[in-house]
């Protein structure tokens, strides 16, 4: 028999209602002869909810303690959605990461999975029953302590249990019916695609298209899982394909910018009249990878004089104050005039890999946005993507202007 995993993300079990159209999807699969399990997150604006209980008990709190409390919100969906398939007549049970067990590391907050014995889902497939699965959460065996894959972890949970599986297909269900040319939210002119390739999918994911974890991108390419991003929202009588994610051969006709993706998880930092001489990007960043803060985009300015030089970066949102301190604590060393810094900036994206045969990409992105007057205050490329970092407020903007730039507004 053919195996499926299915995943239901938060606005798709956010109601007992909502989570009785899920089990009809569930219905439909098991009476078209699959095996089914089930991945299941938290009841919608659950899990915030959660971490702020967290953040409130102790500014510091013991990230393992963390894990035990939001790994909760998932444990309730995958216990109501076995309590409603029962209902209707079709054998399910729940399972939690560590019954399963899903083994990860001890990164609490953002564990990764190391290894899903799949033997106990597979002893209730031959009873017949549906696998409903708590996703985001793990065990770290050798602690026996509660893991965390991350925010939007259960994407990553679906994908890499249906590796452990050998699924036949893993469909991510959600509030949209696919993967868009952007964030289709933002921008109503936004295409649905039949089909976006990996390397792609893992740079929108990772440049802020929050539609599928990165790690779950990454996992499906590694282990060549047939994934599909698809709406729950449709007639579960009359489900529509979504968007599958695949290999470049599987395109057949690509565009040089695939998709637009926007993040405004990002904080600019700029250090001012740095003297010019060797050493000096070391001082500065070697504290900060220390302090395991990444920094994204760098540009450095040298001035007149050619002595001195500013130097701009940015680092995750989250990480901004404690860079800044890092940096003050490290003003002899790295001898900069003035420290300054943004946290009202997004990082603006256009990701394809056409762009690996085609020269002036950007180029063309950076006259289309300085006709709308928007500012670009650091640039970065690579083989397939580039970035702006701009003013927040210029958004939605620079992201439609891109869009439509590129061809990727529907007609
Ligand atoms: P779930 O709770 O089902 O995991 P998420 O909120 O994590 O859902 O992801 C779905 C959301 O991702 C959509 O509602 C949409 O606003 C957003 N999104 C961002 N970029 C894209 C994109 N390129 N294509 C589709 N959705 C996108
Ligand atoms: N509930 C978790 C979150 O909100 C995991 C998920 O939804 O994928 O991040
Ligand atoms: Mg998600």
């Amino acid at each position: 028999m053919s195996r499926l995993v299915m995943k239901f993300g938060g606005t798709s079990v956010a109601t007992i209602e909502r989570i009785k159209n899920v089990a009809r999807h569930v219905q439909r699969e098991v009476a078209a002869g699959h095996h089914v399990a089930v991945v299941v997150s938290a009841m919608s604006g659950k899990t915030n909810e959660l971490v702020g209980w967290c953040k409130e008990g102790a500014a510091l709190y013991d990230p393992r303690e963390y894990d035990a409390v939001v790994a909760s919100g998932e444990q309730v969906t995958s216990g109501l959605l076995a309590i409603v398939l029962q209902d209707m007549g079709i054998p399910a049970r729940s399972w939690q990461g560590w019954q399963i067990p899903i083994k990860t590391s001890d990164a609490h907050g953002s564990a990764r999975i190391e290894d899903i014995d799949p033997k106990g889902l597979e002893e209730g497939f031959a009873r017949g029953e549906v696998a409903v699965i708590a996703g985001f959460q793990g065990i770290h065996i050798p602690t026996g302590r509660l893991t965390t894959l991350g925010r939007g972890g259960s994407d990553t949970s679906a994908v890499a249990i249906a590796a452990a599986l050998k699924a036949d297909r893993c469909d991510i269900y959600t509030d949209v019916d696919g993967v868009y040319t952007t964030d289709p939210r933002i921008v109503p002119k936004a295409k649905r695609l039949d089909r976006v390739v990996f390397e792609e999918m893992l740079e929108m994911a990772s440049l802020g298209s929050k539609v599928l974890q990165v790690r779950s991108v990454e996992v499906a390419m590694v282990h060549k899982v047939k994934t599909f991003v698809r709406s729950s929202f449709d007639d579960p009588a009359d489900p529509k394909p979504g968007t599958l994610i695949c290999d470049e051969e599987d395109i057949v006709e690509q565009q040089v910018v695939s998709g637009i993706a926007y993040s405004k998880d990002e904080a600019q930092i700029t250090l001012r009249d740095v003297a010019d001489k060797p050493g000096i990007a070391a001082a500065i960043f070697v504290p900060l990878a220390d302090a395991n803060i990444n920094v994204d985009m760098i540009i450095q300015v040298v001035s007149d004089d050619a002595k001195t030089t500013d130097l701009t970066f940015t680092v995750p949102t989250a990480d901004y104050e404690r860079a800044r301190k890092i940096l003050e604590d490290h003003k002899a060393e790295v001898g900069y005039k003035e420290l300054a810094g943004a946290t009202d900036v997004v990082k603006v994206s256009a990701i394809g890999i056409g762009m690996r045969s085609h020269a002036g990409v950007a180029a063309r992105a950076f006259k289309a946005l300085s006709d709308k007057g928007i500012n670009i205050r650091a640039i970065t490329t690579s083989e397939i993507k580039f970035s702006v970092l701009i003013d927040a407020e210029y958004t939605e903007l620079a992201v439609r202007t891109l869009h439509t730039l590129y061809g990727l507004d529907k007609a």
